[in-house]
């Protein structure tokens, strides 16, 4: 088990990191949300970071998720989704979670605004981008983006947000910063086109200076805020 101190320590540096990219590329931290990527760890460490004034955590695991969410009730945290969604699953997002970032289909975001439950704020909602075009994994082309987003922003009980990408592994700092070009290219021909949102949800432990180049709004950090990931036991 981890102690406080050395979440204090890591929390620090990476808010440094945050800082310093900001400095280093003109943007201001306040439009910088850092989100603590939360999966595999125990509630306890999730209280800890809290305790050091963390707020926002992501989760991927709906059912790891739902036990930590009722563990942690009392705090009044922020949750976000941030992994691969079922379609037979969307109920408990809807009812569980404030934001949603994976969203990558049409049927997964009118699920979702079905059954977020009226007495809630609207789910804020980011559509995940397959921006490296890698078979394997899950997200909307950049093709087909536009569509999707146009019909998703027009559904009742969500607020779309923004983009949401995890580009394959880089080389370098410069290629790094290539996808997350792509990707504030996008949301400003969206914004362009109308739509009004504020979110570019990506950088993690390992390229989140590039991303803050390139103008994320969020990023989401779990290896250099909690250390080496423990394997999943839920
Ligand atoms: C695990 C994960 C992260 C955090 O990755 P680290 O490299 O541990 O910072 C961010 N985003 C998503 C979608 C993840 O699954």
């Amino acid at each position: 088990m981890t102690d406080n101190l050395s979440f204090s320590n890591r929390l620090q540096t990476v808010r440094q990191r945050i800082q310093r990219a900001c400095e280093a590329y003109g943007r201001d931290p306040s439009q910088v949300t850092l989100l603590a990527v939360s999966k595999t760890r125990q509630s306890e460490e999730l209280r800890s970071m809290a305790a050091e004034g963390v707020r926002r955590f992501g989760e991927n695991y709906l059912q790891e998720a739902l036990q930590k969410i009722e563990l942690l009730a009392d705090l009044g945290l922020e949750w976000h989704f941030i992994g691969p969604i079922q379609s037979n699953k969307t109920r408990t997002l809807a009812e569980q979670f404030d934001w949603v970032h994976s969203v990558d289909r049409l049927k997964l975001a009118r699920r979702l605004s079905e059954q977020r439950p009226r007495h809630l704020e609207p789910l804020n909602l980011c559509l995940q981008v397959n921006i490296s075009g890698e078979q394997s994994k899950s997200g909307v082309s950049l093709t087909a983006l536009p569509s999707l987003a146009h019909q998703v922003a027009a559904l009742p009980n969500l607020r779309l947000r923004g983009l949401m990408a995890i580009p394959a592994p880089a080389e370098n700092f410069e290629q790094q910063r290539i996808p997350f070009r792509l990707m504030r290219q996008a949301l400003e021909q969206l914004q362009t086109e109308g739509l009004q949102l504020d979110t570019l949800s990506m950088g993690m432990s390992s390229d989140l200076e590039a991303a803050i180049a390139e103008g994320a709004t969020l990023v989401r950090v779990g290896t250099a805020l909690f250390g080496p990931r423990p394997p999943r036991t839920v």
